[in-house]
């Protein structure tokens, strides 16, 4: 199901071909759920390890439209597992001491320590994307990214940091939904903003930005995973699957104690 996600390096992120309402086979809503529970008490036994080991970090990276459920997938997707080992970090526009240096200042800095899962609710992504869409700086500022964006990643990797960067793809038509839900339900009303509506109408500047971002940015060290995500609980288990498979391959372990204890025994 996995190889079906990842955009190849040097192959093209082809967004327009890959369908968000896609299933990946996992039959259904209620299938799924057991499927979800397994996949985070593995998560649970190997973030134990990591942790423990406190050698190496993952990073997971999640972009996605407004409403692509971003923070619903940390949701469902971390429930479960030790607080003090994740390091969540959210992205807004940036602001004050963050404008008065380079984009990647503020994201090298809540970056996961030895150890940690971290979380990146947008991320660097924003600097090229949205700055893009939204016209923010000319195309000589936001194309160079690229290459600083890569060479960036590529450091933290060889410096311990594994990096597992999630788009997670929804239908126009599906977040006129959501957006709606959020206008109609109580509980929701606090999520939506006016601006959402403006940033709706750059649908397609937004989706030709993640299209030449995602393919310029999949590299072998750090490749880009495109995770349907129309139906939440297929985007749960993508996910979900995701992470664990990126920690399987780490195969975190146990360390053995700093010192010898043979014989050592509780005595008093
Ligand atoms: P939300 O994730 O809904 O709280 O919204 C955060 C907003 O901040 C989104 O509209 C992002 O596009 C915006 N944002 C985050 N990082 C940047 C950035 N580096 N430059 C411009 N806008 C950004
Ligand atoms: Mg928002």
């Amino acid at each position: 199901m996995l190889s079906k996600l990842i955009v190849e390096p040097g192959k093209s992120a082809r967004l327009a071909e890959r369908d968000p309402a896609d299933q990946l086979g996992l039959g259904s809503k209620e299938e799924a759920e057991p499927r979800r529970l397994e996949l985070l008490s593995e998560l649970f036994a190997l973030q134990d390890r990591l942790w423990a080991e406190a050698r190496r970090s993952v990073l997971l990276v999640l972009q996605g439209m407004d409403t692509s459920g971003k923070d619903g997938t940390i949701r469902h997707v971390f429930t479960g597992l030790n607080p003090a080992a994740v390091a969540d970090a959210a992205f807004k526009v940036p602001v004050g001491a963050e404008v008065e240096h380079d984009y990647l200042w503020r994201v090298h800095a809540v970056c996961p320590s030895r150890g940690e899962i971290g979380i990146f609710n947008r991320s660097h992504y924003e600097d090229i994307v949205t700055v893009r869409a939204r016209q923010l700086q000319p195309k000589a500022v936001w194309s160079r990214r690229y290459r600083h964006v890569r060479e960036f990643e590529r450091m933290l990797v060889d410096e311990g940091t594994t990096i597992l960067k999630v788009f997670l793809h929804i239908s126009k038509e599906e977040q006129r939904e959501r957006l709606q839900a959020r206008l109609d339900e109580p509980d929701k009303r606090w999520k939506f903003k006016l601006g959402d509506l403006d940033t709706r109408k750059l649908w397609p500047d937004f989706l030709d930005a993640y299209e030449e971002a995602i393919t310029e940015t999949s590299t072998k060290w750090a490749p880009w995973y495109v995770v349907p995500a129309d139906h939440k609980w297929v985007r749960n288990v993508a996910v979900a699957s995701l992470l664990v498979d990126t920690l399987r391959a780490l195969g975190p372990r146990f360390p053995a104690p700093a010192e010898d204890l043979t014989g050592v025994q509780v005595v008093y």
